[in-house]
């Protein structure tokens, strides 16, 4: 009998497979068009030194049959419309007490209906976000998984065996594995994070978080380039470098590695023939909608998913350029002066893009009814996954320090940082703004912090204005809060005390 299923073999079930089959679980698996099953393991027997572990199946009911009871399917299938379809047609085979988990990408309140409706017919439901892409799931990803937790402890030693491992003394991801070698020793990169839809909620953010450290990255490599003067193998020097200190992490090493590359199809660099379009598959937008539906001030988080639209505008932009006018860039007297600016810049506003992520985490346990804890969220994101960073072992410690922090920023450790930083930070977006460059990411969340920080704001014009306009009321400086009052602008001009 097969321990566990895989249920869809694309790109990440064909990997989680195989990552399953390394640590020694026999694995059935399925695929809706048969050829692809098929496919895969020829290729499997050619050269995966664990293929003997997986079994393939053409009909659905034969796998679902050859897995040990009560059964536990993962399904790596489409995310939406497909899941639906694949647990119904899975259904009529399943016994109460079997597990099915999803690993796609589903919206959260997918998987809360998805768990509600299972529960009823006695089958457990996990929805389990996986992070690291192709080789997270070949060799170890980062595992965020919700639901019951019956279900939980049922695929916890599956989880925690094929995670992500991080050095427990270092909290540094451990590399090295190889097919037929997984990494087994560490600190792994799984853990269950609460009920029905947590998992892809938390999984949401994270991608959210990816987004503006993406962003943020790319702003930081445009003001290199176009103020330092910086040529592709510099900038590659200067990425590896950053990746010794406080911003280490596998974007800022991708980056490096990236910037390196030659152009396979002619000179130069194939950075430099890349078309400045980013393109994305949505969860970015979800995290942004979220954080607008729970009323979070996540404006970086919402800044990357606007800059990645307004980037895919190429042809208007092309137009735009040579109609509408702006500065020529500043030019750095000082370029290592410049380097190590913008190295402060980045790691500031990078604690702010995490403060955001986890602010909107906080607002959602509240909505959902979750109990998240955070430190162990930054615990289970230092491998596997792709905003990995050494500095979400900071992280992590501020949550132990003080599991209620309200917001990052207010953490020991980020407070002395950004009040040493916040100067660079401030120069690197002036120097931007005066030199024509848009830098929306690492603007607004300089933004945010300048917003968080304020003791008064200009809310007061607002609330005023909402009351001449609409008799909105506003509350007193003088007065307890939740004391409402109008003025009659229009009339009287007397004030009236509003219950
Ligand atoms: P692929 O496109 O490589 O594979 C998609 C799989 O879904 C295939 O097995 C396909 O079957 C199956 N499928 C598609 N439509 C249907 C349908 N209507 N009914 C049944 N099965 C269907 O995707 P990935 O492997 O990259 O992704 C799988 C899931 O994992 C997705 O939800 C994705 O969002 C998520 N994910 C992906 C990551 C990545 O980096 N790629 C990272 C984290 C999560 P067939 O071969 O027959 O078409």
């Amino acid at each position: 009998m097969a321990d566990i299923g895989v249920l869809g073999l694309g790109v990440m079930g064909r990997n989680l497979s195989l990552n399953l089959a390394d640590h020694g679980y026999v694995t059935a698996v399925f695929n809706r068009h048969p050829e692809v099953t098929d496919r895969f393991l020829a290729e499997c027997r050619q050269r995966e030194p664990s293929w003997t572990w997986l079994q393939g199946f053409h009909e659905l009911e034969a796998f679902v049959n050859a897995i040990e009871r009560p059964r536990r399917i993962v399904l790596l299938v489409k995310a939406g419309d497909p899941t639906d379809l694949t647990i119904d047609n899975l259904l009529p085979f399943l016994d109460p007490g079997d597990i099915l988990i999803d690993c796609g990408n589903a919206h959260w309140l997918d998987t809360i209906r998805r768990e509600r409706e299972l529960r009823r017919q006695e089958i457990l439901f996990v929805g389990s976000g996986i992070s690291g892409g192709e080789t997270g799931a070949r060799f170890g990803p980062s595992l965020m998984a919700g639901g019951s937790l019956e279900a939980w402890k049922r695929i916890e030693p599956v989880w925690l065996d094929i995670a992500a491992k991080v050095d427990p003394k270092t909290g540094d991801p451990i590399e090295g594995a190889a097919p037929g070698k997984p990494v087994r020793e560490g600190e792994p990169c799984a853990a269950w994070v609460g009920e029905n839809g947590a998992g892809h909620y938390v999984k949401m953010v994270h991608n959210g978080i990816e987004y503006i450290d993406m962003q943020l990255i790319a702003e930081s490599y445009w003001l290199l380039k176009h103020l330092g003067g910086f040529d592709n193998p510099t900038l590659a020097d200067i990425f590896a470098r950053w990746n010794q200190g406080d911003l280490a992490s596998y974007l800022i090493a991708i980056t490096a590695e990236i910037l390196r590359q030659p152009d396979p199809a002619g000179k130069g660099y194939l950075i430099d023939k890349i078309l400045d379009a980013a393109g994305q598959k949505g969860t970015g937008k979800w995290a942004a909608t979220s954080a607008l539906d729970l009323g979070v001030p996540a404006n970086a988080l919402a800044e990357a998913v606007f800059a990645r639209f307004l980037a895919a505008l190429v042809e208007q932009r092309h137009q735009a350029s040579r109609v509408l006018n702006g500065p020529q860039p500043l030019q750095a007297t000082d370029p290592d002066a410049l380097t190590r600016q913008l190295e402060r810049c980045l790691y500031s506003a990078k604690i702010c893009a995490y403060a955001q992520g986890f602010q909107l985490m906080q607002a959602a346990q509240e909505k959902y009814g979750w109990h998240f804890d955070f430190a162990t969220i930054a615990r289970i994101w230092r491998g596997g996954c792709i905003i990995r960073a050494r500095f979400l072992n900071r992280i992590a410690a501020a949550f132990d320090t003080s599991p209620d922090l309200a917001n990052l920023l207010l953490a020991g450790d980020f407070r002395r940082v950004l009040s040493e930083d916040h100067a660079a930070w401030r120069r690197s977006v002036a120097d931007a703004v005066l030199s024509g460059l848009p830098v929306p990411a690492l603007s607004s969340a300089l933004a945010y912090y300048d917003s968080y920080r304020s003791e008064r704001l200009p809310a007061n014009l607002i609330q005023a204005q909402r009351d001449y306009f609409g008799a909105h009321t506003y509350e007193r400086v003088d007065r307890p809060r939740g004391a409402f009052f109008h003025f009659d602008w229009h009339g009287s001009r007397q004030e009236i005390y509003s219950d």
